[in-house]
C-alpha cells in the first residue's frame, strides 16, 4: 500500500500493490457474482480487506479497483505527483518532461 495522487479522484488515496490488488480483485469478482444480500453486504469482504490494508474506509468498490500502483508511473521529479501511466512522457500536472522517457 502506498499513498498516491489519483488522477480520477483528484486527491491522494491509498493504492494497492500487485499482491494486495490481486486479493482485492478476487474479492471484487466474488462480490460481483454474488446475488445474495444488499450491495453493502456483498461487498463487505472487499471493503473489510481494503480497510485492513489501507486503514481507509470511505471508498466505493469501483474506486478500489482503479487504485492500483502498477497502473501509474513513478512520481514526477518536479511536482511529486505520479505520471499518469508507466509510459507517460511528460507530467500531466506540471508539464515536466520526463527525463528517462525514450522517444
Ligand atoms: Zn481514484
Ligand atoms: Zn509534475
Amino acid at each position: 500500500m502506498k499513498i498516491l495522487w489519483c488522477w480520477r479522484c483528484r486527491m491522494e488515496l491509498p493504492m494497492l500493490d500487485e499482491a494486495e490488488y490481486k486479493k482485492a480483485y478476487e474479492l471484487y469478482g466474488k462480490s460481483i457474482r454474488s446475488r445474495e444480500g444488499t450491495y453493502e453486504e456483498r461487498f463487505k469482504e472487499l471493503m473489510d480487506y481494503y480497510e485492513e490494508v489501507t486503514g481507509f474506509t470511505k471508498t466505493i468498490p469501483n474506486a478500489i479497483m482503479h487504485h492500483r500502483i502498477a497502473q501509474y508511473g513513478p512520481p514526477c521529479e518536479k511536482c511529486g505527483k505520479p505520471y499518469r501511466t508507466p509510459l507517460a512522457s511528460f507530467c500531466a500536472a506540471c508539464g515536466n518532461k520526463r527525463p528517462s522517457s525514450s522517444e
